[in-house]
């Protein structure tokens, strides 16, 4: 298959004119805003073209694919990942070094509470914060933003006294979207960076892999420790042709939604390639890439391009295209001639038709020429309640000025938003650029309300007053629409397209209306109908970076004697104390290097995933105190002795204590009674999101290990992380033959512990009639792994080695 590249002879010429023509201002070439310093911005190309060198020829030369490029130059020692066979997609465990990690203000408090634990004094790679997540919309930005900072004042305020003292960027509320800013400011060509958010495949519009995981992972790359991924399979996207009229990138994501599911892009990367790429702007690969978490993909990338290349110019990063410029020339930012894909979709942007996606799950597509005939079929009534657009996916300034493009053609009809239509500027700068070009004006001129450069309705910040409890449907341009998404209520049918979609459709008010062959009836007893939108890529003025005061300093140094900043009687931060070791002298514990005998809570039934274990909603708010939010440990598990949702028993109660209870009020009551206990659980346990919430909670109460029939791999090494030992039964019979109440001991693990690497563990049972066994058990601890289960914690592990000058 042929594969595209940009011809080095065009990047050299291009390159040399870079740093004489961003300044200058004409029509053809947009002014840039100052010039950023890159020295943390600008991948290691050389560095890891060598990695890649070594890893090419441990694998034997063959073609790869750019996400395979990217991937493969961050594996942390490329020899010793290669020594057991080489990399197959799917199956190998690749160790990675990322080099960037950034955080929203709702994640970020675990993850730094974790980091601070690891007591280091500064961050191993360069590493951002963005409050975004937590600013309501209500009134519009002014007031939302004020009032969202006194609600929230101690979070801001511990995220920013934690970003000072360990020299992460902090950018305060107001300063926009996590992923609008990192596409903006610090997302490269041939980067790997972590993001403590579902979306942050966002940045992967800029040619790079950004990768969205849970607080722990990040945690691994803010201490240098090797983060580890399984080798995600590639899907191949082939473009050819040209969108036209009124088809956006959008669709394009819309429509790969519905061809591949909500689960068809798990394990994999999506790989887009072809002629197609390149007629796209960045900001337009940014929505795409963004969408590829909707079908369930690792991430999303595109091979370096033109467009790229002028977007980081335009915001004052010439010296990383520069870089990127001479990457691409040695064939580093595109996929090699002959490359192979996983499975390969081939999409001819020609043909591509507006789409619009919903109600509550992102792949159900429906082209926009047949919209108002499923409407009909459905029986649901013509009526839009309200029209929403921007947010992290959307607010670019060519989605912006291709809507101000339509406002004006509306205005002059004398037509006005017959439903509230709210706009979300993703950053900042684009606010502040929207607003000096007069976009914004535009758009209020026909009645939209402009928002806090935030996350608001799109995370379900909307404080919506109308249509409580009534079926009604509103159209975003947003990411995501499972049910209750945005304003709460399960009845609201939420609808994605793109903005210039939502925004004609807030003008008719009704969900039939195709803009592409309908008008709208004048009081005139004319009719209008709208001419396809027209955006413009970069602004010609360049962009202005607004209200500077939100923006951190760039690569600021850590100030070490600054102090976190945690009210003692805060409901929603607690300091995190390290997980005391299950050995040695101040454990308690007389069985040397094996675990002391453990009683068993309980027997898990079934499906057991992360949220069953740390339960989400209402606990959310509790992310930053691990005591609270422990409430929720394991609350809709099913015990399998008698088949109950949260409830366990306790054999030894006391005269005043029930012998049934609450799941987390049987665990609180051995942690008080200091008896280290398991669990004994089904399948796949721990399967869905990487929440390391689900290996601390059990923990906290005093969880040394875990007997499964198998484990979900990410939830597997988050609990050893922990300092949980993971076990699966040998004979998943034996699953039954453990109860609550039980005690085991086990027997070999000192054995292991003491370097014998093929030593086996087993299990001894005493039953609570008195009846003992023992039983054969495995496990997947490493030689590193195996340090931090001594340790108590990985992070207790890094900080020892820390005191003893190691690190
Ligand atoms: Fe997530 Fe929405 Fe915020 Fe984007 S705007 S980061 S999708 S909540």
């Amino acid at each position: 298959m042929r594969q595209n590249t940009i011809a080095p002879r065009v990047l050299a010429r291009t390159a040399r004119g870079s740093h004489v023509s961003v300044q200058r201002r004409s029509l053809a070439t947009p002014a840039s805003l100052p010039e950023k310093d890159c020295t943390s911005i600008t991948p290691p190309y050389s560095k890891l073209q060598q990695n890649l060198a070594t890893i090419r020829k441990l694998l034997g030369n063959r073609p790869l694919t750019l996400a395979e490029k990217i991937l493969y130059s961050h594996v942390y020692e490329p020899e010793r990942t290669l020594a057991n066979g080489g990399i197959k997609r799917g199956e190998t465990y690749l160790q990675l070094s990322p080099e960037r990690v950034a955080m929203q203000d709702a994640s970020a408090q675990m993850a730094l509470l974790q980091f601070m634990s690891a007591g280091m004094s500064r961050c191993a790679v360069p590493a951002s914060i963005h409050c975004d997540h937590l600013i309501q919309a209500a009134e519009g930005a002014e007031k939302d933003l004020q009032r969202s900072i006194v609600t929230n004042q101690e979070v801001f305020d511990f995220l920013e006294s934690a970003a000072r003292k360990y020299g992460i960027e902090f950018w305060k509320p107001g300063s926009g979207i996590i992923h609008q800013i990192v596409l903006e400011n610090y997302a490269a060509p041939g980067m790997l960076m972590l993001g403590t958010d579902s979306h942050t495949p966002n940045a992967g519009g800029l040619g790079m892999l950004a990768i969205g995981v849970g607080g722990a992972d990040a945690v691994d790359a803010l201490t240098g420790t090797p983060w580890e991924l399984k080798a995600p399979k590639i899907i191949g996207v082939h473009l050819t042709g040209q969108m036209n009229g009124w088809t956006t990138p959008k669709d394009l994501i819309l429509h790969v939604a519905g061809k591949l599911t909500v689960r068809g892009g798990t394990g994999a990367i999506l790989e887009y390639f072809g002629p197609g790429v390149f007629n796209q702007s960045c900001t337009g690969l940014a929505t795409v890439a963004n969408m590829g978490a909707e079908v369930g993909a690792t991430t999303s990338t595109f091979p370096y391009t033109p467009r790229m290349r002028a977007y980081l110019q335009a915001t004052g990063r010439a010296p990383v295209a520069l870089a990127a410029d001479k990457a691409a020339a040695n064939g580093y930012l595109a996929p090699d001639e002959g490359a192979e894909y996983d499975e390969l979709i081939q999409i001819d942007l020609s043909k591509l038709e507006p789409t619009i996606n919903g109600p509550f799950t992102p792949d159900l597509a429906t082209p926009l020429s047949k919209f108002g005939s499923f409407v009909k079929e459905q029986g649901w009534k013509d009526e839009l309640s309200a029209a929403l657009i921007g947010s992290c996916t959307n607010s670019s300034y060519e989605d912006m000025t291709s809507v101000a493009d339509l406002a004006r053609q509306a205005k002059k009809a004398g037509l006005k938003t017959q439903v509230p239509f709210l706009c979300t500027p993703g950053s900042e700068q684009i606010r502040a650029t929207i607003e000096r070009d007069q976009v914004t004006s535009e758009l209020e001129d026909v009645g939209a309300t402009v928002l806090a450069n935030a996350c608001g309705p799109c995370i379900g910040q909307w404080k919506r007053e109308d249509k409580q409890g009534e079926e009604n449907a509103i159209l975003t341009s947003f990411n995501r629409n499972f049910k209750s998404r945005n304003d709460g209520n399960r009845l609201t049918m939420n609808f994605l397209a793109s903005p210039t979609v939502v925004t004609a459709m807030a003008f008719s008010g009704k969900l039939s209306f195709n803009p592409m062959t309908d008008s709208i009836p004048l009081p005139s007893g004319e009719s209008f109908r709208f001419s396809p939108p027209h955006g413009q890529d970069l602004p010609e003025a360049g962009f202005t970076p607004g209200e500077t005061s939100y923006y951190p300093k760039p690569t600021p140094e850590p100030q070490p004697e600054t102090e976190v900043v945690i009210r003692p009687d805060s409901q929603r931060l607690e300091i995190l104390q390290p997980f005391p070791s299950h050995f040695g002298e101040d454990s308690g514990n007389n069985r040397g290097l094996e675990l002391p005998p453990l009683k068993v809570l309980m027997r898990v039934r079934g499906k057991c995933t992360t949220d069953h274990i740390s339960a989400a909603g209402p606990w959310l708010k509790y992310k930053g105190h691990l005591t609270n939010i422990s409430e929720n440990l394991l609350i809709t598990a099913v015990n399998d002795e008698g088949g109950e949702v949260n409830v366990a028993f306790d054999h030894e109660h006391g005269p005043s204590e029930s012998e049934s209870d609450t799941i987390p009020s049987v665990a609180k009551r051995l942690k008080a009674r200091k008896q280290p206990w398991a669990l004994v659980v089904d399948d796949n346990y721990g399967e869905g999101s990487a929440r390391e919430h689900a290996a601390l909670q059990p923990r906290f109460y005093g969880c040394a290990a875990i007997v499964a029939r198998s484990f979900a791999r990410i939830h597997e090494t988050n609990l050893k992380k922990q300092g949980i030992l993971p076990l699966w039964f040998v004979d998943k019979a034996d699953y039954n033959r453990i109860g609550s109440g039980d005690v085991i001991e086990t027997l070999g693990l000192a054995d292991l512990l003491q370097g014998k690497a093929d030593a086996s563990i087993r299990l001894r049972v005493t039953r609570s009639s008195g009846e003992q066994f023992e039983i054969p058990v495995r496990h997947t601890m490493s030689a590193d792994q195996l340090k931090w289960l001594r340790a108590g914690s990985a992070l207790n592990h890094i900080r020892a080695q820390i005191s003893a000058g190691a690190n």
